[in-house]
């Protein structure tokens, strides 16, 4: 079937009263309202389909912010579509390449290597830091966007394969000169691999306390950026999911991220539960969504929000239609307020998720 050719008497097919949605699952009785339905990627997947937003019952925009333009932002505009920017913080590549004192040593001294396709940046060398929020800076006195979403908000590593990539880092001397005056703790002047040995040995706690709170800096000083050039704008986060116990508690311990100092400097959690990416279930994502909305004491109504971001995708393997209206449903359950899914291209490619995505949200929608 011809997605431009769908008449109007189809689409009224997928008009469903919030009764038929509950008999189906995708409602409870128990579901607020969800303010944020929404897609990732360039809309022009939908759009060069002649597919409108509004159809798919989309009221929400994420894209990567150099895909932003004045005529995106037009059209954007005309079907009341909220833009969010995803702005990817410590994604290094194209930077460190010229720039090799902002390059992640690992604990043998040596420069890291790419974790995947993400390469990890020092967060503590100031060169970088000032050059990331000149361009977060210019990102908000050009665009009119309800948000900036943080991306690549955690010190070098790769939680998105099925066997994640979970190294030591940074021991540069920007590292342990700002962990020396951050703690008081006085890092003997030794080779290296013997600097890393001995912190990690006689000061582990200390140190991953100074790295969560380092991620935690770069949060604030962007929540003082967006407040001070476009005071409504939202801030949120897409992070990993994992709980404080898997990996050995590498949420925390490796990626630096530290909930307890991260929700009151941030408006939306965006967990990036890619079920299938990890090797995970389905319900897996109901489940990891309900621990998280525990953990952080979401209240309805209130700050922090939580809009999680689903796998629509297909890699490594296929995910269904059937599948991926599993997870939008797990996405938008417990205490969530919105969810959306990765990628547009994904979805806009596959008739049967277009129809499973409008029909969800429209369920959603329905909900008042
Ligand atoms: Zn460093």
């Amino acid at each position: 079937m011809k997605i431009t050719a769908i008449p109007l008497i189809i689409a009224l097919v997928f008009l469903f009263t919030g009764q038929e949605c509950r008999q189906k699952g995708t409602v409870t009785a128990k579901s607020e309202k969800i303010e944020i339905l929404g897609i990732y990627g360039s809309p022009n997947a939908f759009w060069n389909k002649e597919i409108n937003l509004s159809q798919l019952n989309v009221n929400a925009v994420f894209l990567n912010w150099k895909g932003i333009n004045e005529k995106m932002m037009e059209r954007a505009g005309e079907e009341g579509l909220k833009v969010f920017a995803e702005f990817p913080v410590l994604n290094g590549k194209g930077y460190v390449e010229t720039h090799p004192e902002a390059w992640a040593i690992d604990r043998f001294g040596n420069r890291v290597e790419p974790a995947s396709w993400f390469m990890g940046v020092c967060p503590t060398e100031p060169g970088f830091r000032e050059f990331r929020m000149t361009e977060l800076r210019e990102l908000l006195r050009k665009f009119d966007l309800d948000g900036i979403w943080m991306d690549y908000v955690h010190w070098h590593a790769q939680f998105e394969e099925p066997e994640p990539i979970l190294p030591e880092t940074c021991f540069c001397d920007n590292c342990i000169r700002a962990f020396e005056s951050a703690t008081g703790i006085d890092v003997p002047d030794l080779a290296a691999r013997e600097r890393a040995d001995w912190i990690l040995q006689e000061h582990d706690s200390k140190w991953r306390d100074w790295r969560c709170s380092v991620i935690a800096d770069w949060v604030s000083e962007t929540r003082s950026i967006i407040r001070e050039e476009r005071p409504d704008a939202l801030l949120g986060i897409y992070h990993c999911p994992w709980d404080d116990t898997e990996y050995d508690g590498a949420r925390r311990r490796i990626l630096g991220l530290d909930y307890d100092m991260l929700k009151d400097i941030t408006d939306v959690f965006s967990p990036m539960v890619y079920h299938g990416r990890m090797g995970r279930s389905a319900e897996w994502v109901g489940e990891n969504i309900e621990w998280f909305c525990n953990r952080l004491d979401i209240k309805p109504g209130e700050f922090p929000k939580v809009w999680p971001i689903v796998q629509a995708y297909d890699d490594p393997e296929v995910i269904s239609a059937e599948e991926f209206g599993k997870v939008l449903r797990y996405g938008a359950g417990a205490g969530s307020s919105g969810v959306m899914m990765f990628t547009t291209n994904a979805v806009a490619e596959n008739p049967a998720k277009i129809d499973t995505m409008r029909h969800i949200y429209g369920c959603l929608n329905s909900v008042k």
